[in-house]
């Protein structure tokens, strides 16, 4: 049986298996089960660091071409951008068309915030990410350069690595070629034994996505699902819309791959993304399956992936954009124009600095509603079904990544055939 097969059927058990704990009323059996996915989702963020690290190493070291370098970071961050920016401005259009808030009566809006009154640790985090909110671009720019890069290792700091390891991949182009040659195939060998560890992990994925989603299931409470349900209808219909066709026609037409190849090379992928909710968790097995399922060059994957895996969040702005619209009307604001433009332009910023991991993207989102003048008590209202919806929009992060990769890589090749050509 394939891998993702057998996933799915762990995904699909432990749902089966958490609804029948939370009917008997014994959710809190969840909490023996989950350990086994947590050793997982450790297991896969052990191997991410030093991953990314040796590949973007081993990646720049043999990319001595710089202008090649820099022109796939700029088509990527440029696809990251266009992708976040748009995902914000349909989920604004599809809040405003269909106006989930709307049918939110005063009732069950005070019945929820009551509920989750009891539970104040959001506020505590949302007050941090309003001191967050107030970086200027300077402090942002210093952020990329690590002053100690162990520290940033041990902190888990992506964009502060991805620079050093950028920058020390480049210098071993300025050592000896002798030199150089000798520490190459220690780098490639490092890297594939990175692969073969995350290869070996992988053998645990159907249990452990079976772990966690039984103990998510068992957990959820599915009364906020239905009193949310336009709204929670509306975030996931406009996420698997931009799944499917934004990225399925960016793939085809720009990297010029056949969608659905593209989506089933993916599965694993998807299916680890959403049982964990965690891109960075995620990251090593999409860099495998972009290199061996899509043909992308290891220097593009390398490259692209945990730089995306960073910043390019276009789940999570599909998220802020109908949140923030969604609060707003429950709240009774109609907002302007320009309030909207607002949004579109710190959605964006926001989830560029929203972390891989589960459940940064409804401390960020404090940062948008901050900026638009909605009141920040609305987040208490949507925290009910931050859990799903977190696990959808990490599907959405992590496959435009790999979107990202396929359109840089597939350009990037017919160019050198364009130039062979001439
Ligand atoms: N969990 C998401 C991710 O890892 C981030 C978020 O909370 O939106 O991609």
């Amino acid at each position: 049986m394939k891998l993702h097969t057998k996933i799915l059927l762990g995904l699909l058990a432990g749902v089966a298996a958490g609804l029948l704990l939370a009917l008997l009323q014994i959710g809190g059996v969840a909490a023996y089960i989950r350990p086994v996915g947590d050793i997982f989702i450790k297991l896969l963020k052990m191997i991410a660091i030093p991953l990314i690290m040796i590949s973007i190493m081993s990646a720049t070291a043999a990319f001595v071409d710089l202008k090649k370098l820099g022109r796939v970071g700029l088509k990527g961050v440029s696809f990251f951008l266009v992708s976040m920016g748009f995902a914000v401005a349909l989920g604004i259009a599809a809040a405003t068309l269909f106006q989930p808030g709307k049918s939110l009566d005063p009732e069950r809006k005070a019945a929820i915030m009551a509920e989750i009154q009891a539970d104040g640790d959001w506020r505590q985090q949302i007050a941090g990410s309003g001191q967050a909110a107030q970086k200027s671009v300077a402090d942002f720019l210093l952020s990329l350069i690590p002053a100690n890069p162990f520290r940033a290792m041990a902190e888990g700091d992506m964009l502060a690595l991805i620079t050093f390891s950028i920058l020390l991949g480049l210098a071993f182009n300025l050592i000896a070629p002798g030199k150089k040659d000798k520490v190459l195939p220690l780098l490639d060998a490092a890297n594939d034994a990175l692969i073969a560890l995350v290869k070996g992990v992988m053998k645990l994925a159907p249990l452990a996505v079976f772990a966690l989603i039984a103990s998510v299931t068992a957990q959820f409470g599915f009364h906020f699902l239905l009193a949310l349900l336009e709204y929670s209808l509306v975030t996931m219909g406009v996420m698997a819309f931009f799944l499917f066709a934004y990225y399925g026609l960016a793939v085809w037409l720009l990297g010029r791959f056949h969608p659905l190849t593209f989506f089933k090379s993916l599965r694993s992928v998807g299916l680890l993304a959403f049982s964990t909710s965690s891109s960075n968790a995620v990251l090593p097995e999409n860099m495998i399956s972009c290199e061996q399922k899509l043909g992308i060059g290891r220097g593009v994957v390398s490259f692209i992936l945990p730089l995306g895996a960073t910043i390019n969040m276009s789940g999570t702005s599909i998220y802020h954009g109908v949140s923030a619209v969604f609060i707003a009307q429950v709240f009774g604001i109609a907002l302007t124009l320009q309030q909207q433009l607002t949004i579109v332009l710190t959605a964006t910023l926001a989830a560029v600095g929203t972390a891989g991991i589960p459940g940064i993207g409804i401390i960020t989102l404090a940062m948008v509603l901050g900026s638009a003048g909605i009141p920040l008590e609305g987040i208490g209202l949507i925290i009910g079904v931050e859990r799903i919806l977190d696990m959808c929009r990490t599907v959405l992060n992590v496959m435009g990544d790999s979107a990202a990769a396929l359109i840089v890589d597939r350009s990037e090749k017919r160019r050198e055939r364009k130039r062979a050509w001439i």
